[in-house]
């Protein structure tokens, strides 16, 4: 597959089931692919057939491979495309991009957030020196965080209680940073807490809305599934269908 400019090609390597929810995708053939830096960097996944992009946390990247971890909800474009034998298959990852930042006077971490958010807690665990502790709204899964990693796992059966449980943390004395991840609507709730209740500024928390459990998938008015697959049956390149993509949107 072609890729526009800020966009790279990849291939599948390998595909393995962390657990019942959570697909480990490793991609290579990522030549001009720089990372960020930033420990809860993300890209566009675009799959095999699709248009539409979602977001990914590069849960690692080495140079050379980079691993992703999806979670499998009940339906969904990646959702689906994961739980095939994705092996071999091209897709397409756009330009990374990282929103945690630590402040230098920072003396404890807290992180909190859903399984969608376990990648990037791994790794700002992993990357980031201090006091870090964390809580995972899942059931566990075993051996996901490193040996000493200090993880409270809640497992939840009916939908997310993150903003309860936020309410519940006892904050460390002295300056900090809060990471959190998860659903649109706890996540709205908890920064109205963080910033009213604990008067925090925008330097001391970082909260976002991985997934929303309200909002459908849009059916677009272009339909880029079948377009594709039309496209691919008439023989024309990926650049070609993108342009008639562009332009049948544009004419809505
Ligand atoms: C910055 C960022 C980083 C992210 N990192 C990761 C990551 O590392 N791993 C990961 O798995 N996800 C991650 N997500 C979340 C992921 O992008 C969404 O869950 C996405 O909607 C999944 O796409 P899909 O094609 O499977 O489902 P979609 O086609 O988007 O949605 C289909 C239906 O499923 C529902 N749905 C979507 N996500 C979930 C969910 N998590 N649980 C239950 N129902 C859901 C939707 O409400 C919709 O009704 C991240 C999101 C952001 C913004």
């Amino acid at each position: 597959m072609s890729a526009r400019p800020g966009q790279f090609s990849a291939q599948v390597l390998r595909r393995e089931e962390l657990s019942s929810h959570l697909v480990r995708i490793v991609l290579g053939g990522l030549t001009d692919f720089t990372s960020t830096g930033v420990p809860d960097e993300w890209v566009g996944l675009v799959v095999p057939g699709q248009f539409q992009s979602r977001y990914y946390t590069v849960r690692s990247w080495d140079g050379a491979e980079m691993v992703l971890d999806v979670v499998v909800h009940d339906e969904g474009l990646v959702t689906t495309w994961a739980q095939t034998e994705c092996v071999g298959d091209e897709v397409t990852i756009s330009e990374p991009k990282g929103s945690f930042a630590l402040p230098d006077d920072a003396g404890w971490v807290h992180l909190v957030g859903d399984l969608t958010a376990l990648p990037a807690m791994a790794r700002i665990a992993e990357e980031v020196g201090g006091p870090v502790r964390i809580w995972a709204e899942t059931e566990e899964v075993s051996g996901y965080f490193g040996d000493g990693a200090a993880v409270t796992w809640i497992p939840t059966e009916h939908g997310s209680r993150l903003a309860a449980l936020v309410e519940t943390i006892e904050w460390p004395d002295g300056p900090g940073y809060f990471w959190m991840a998860g659903e649109s609507a706890q996540m709205r709730e908890i920064r109205r807490y963080v910033r009213r209740s604990l008067g925090w500024g925008s330097d001391r928390h970082d909260l976002m809305g991985y997934w929303s459990s309200t909002r459908a998938r849009q059916v677009r008015a272009v339909d880029p599934g079948p377009l594709y697959a039309r496209g691919k049956a008439a023989g024309k390149s990926d650049e070609e269908i993108w342009a008639e993509y562009d332009e049948l949107r544009a004419g809505q």
